[in-house]
């Protein structure tokens, strides 16, 4: 059988450097133009710690492997000719549908084969532009956390513009 290689892309980091770019000029913004001007401090506890979070959870999401079914050192090693033969032997030992070609391992259930990365992720949720990595079984715990004070963060920033228009627009 031959080796099937599937589609590979590799786009840049650009929506990772777009998002922290926008986090960031939201944050100076909110604190240098609307901050000093109302009284309530109650939207910078919450933006600031939220921001934070925010920024750790992505980093934290990026980092942690989100849960390989192979290494890439190991998929090398499987592409060398000398274990085509163990990759025949596999095929003759389990449904073909269980195999990724591209990696070379058998399938979990919920695993799939991320085309950006070029490796099958166990329990498989997404690849994620904004983190440019996939998010699965390792590091979904994390991306719940980066998701949820990236929400928050965006929420102080409504609520500040809620108090600046009452406090300081409508007098
Ligand atoms: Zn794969
Ligand atoms: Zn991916």
């Amino acid at each position: 059988m031959p080796h099937t290689i599937l589609r590979k892309t590799y786009p840049p980091p650009v929506l990772v450097f777009f998002f922290a770019f926008i986090m960031i000029a939201s944050l100076l913004t909110y604190q240098i133009f609307i901050s000093p001007f109302i009284t309530a401090p109650w939207p910078k506890w919450v933006m600031i710690p939220s921001f934070c979070a925010s920024a750790s959870f992505a980093w934290l999401s990026w980092l942690v492997n989100p849960g390989h079914l192979a290494s890439p050192a190991q998929r090398v090693r499987n592409r060398a000719p000398a274990n085509n033969t163990t990759f025949m032997h596999l095929l003759e030992q389990v449904d073909a549908a269980d195999l990724c070609p591209e990696c070379r391992v058998i399938k979990i259930p919920r695993s799939r084969h991320c085309n950006v990365c070029g490796v099958c992720i166990e329990r498989f949720d997404h690849h994620c532009p904004w983190i440019n990595t996939c998010v699965g079984r390792r590091n979904h715990f994390y991306f719940f956390f980066f998701i949820s004070a990236t929400w928050l963060f965006l929420l102080s920033c409504l609520c500040e513009i809620a108090v600046f228009y009452s406090e300081i627009v409508d007098g």
